[in-house]
């Protein structure tokens, strides 16, 4: 029973995720997600409540969307224009369970929410997971 939760975590935490950070919910977050730092440690903070509104396979494709700022750097850099963002979204395109990108394509192409997103339409982000994730 014990090797049994193990494997279960040890899979819920390679979902998507070279690296694992510690995801915080802040139902306050005026956003899905984001990563940022905290006390010197990189972080991802979420909000449950967006989190339950869009359903697990959404969600996670967001916290995989900051998973790709981290694996590219950006967190680093300090830098989030558009093309940084359009960047994460390819990352989590690639990485992220194949059920999540296309609940995410589906989601953007039925213009669903996407929190704070500043750059671009959902049919252009849905467009760049098409190619990203060559489906
Ligand atoms: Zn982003």
């Amino acid at each position: 029973m014990k090797y049994l939760i193990l494997i279960i975590l040890l899979t819920l935490s390679l979902n998507a995720k070279a690296e694992p950070v510690p995801e915080i919910a802040d139902p306050k977050l005026g956003d899905i997600a984001l990563a940022t730092y905290i006390e010197g440690e990189i972080v991802i903070i979420y909000n449950p409540n967006y989190c339950n509104m869009l359903g697990p396979l959404i969600c996670n494709f967001f916290l995989a969307h900051e998973y790709g700022h981290i694996n590219l750097g950006h967190i680093l850099m300090g830098t989030y224009a558009a093309q940084t963002d359009f960047d994460a979204d390819c990352w989590a395109a690639k990485n992220a369970p194949i059920l999540q990108v296309q609940a995410a394509y589906s989601h953007f192409l039925k213009k669903g929410f996407m929190g704070n997103w500043p750059h671009g339409t959902g049919d252009q982000r849905a467009q760049g997971l098409f190619k990203c994730a060559g489906f």
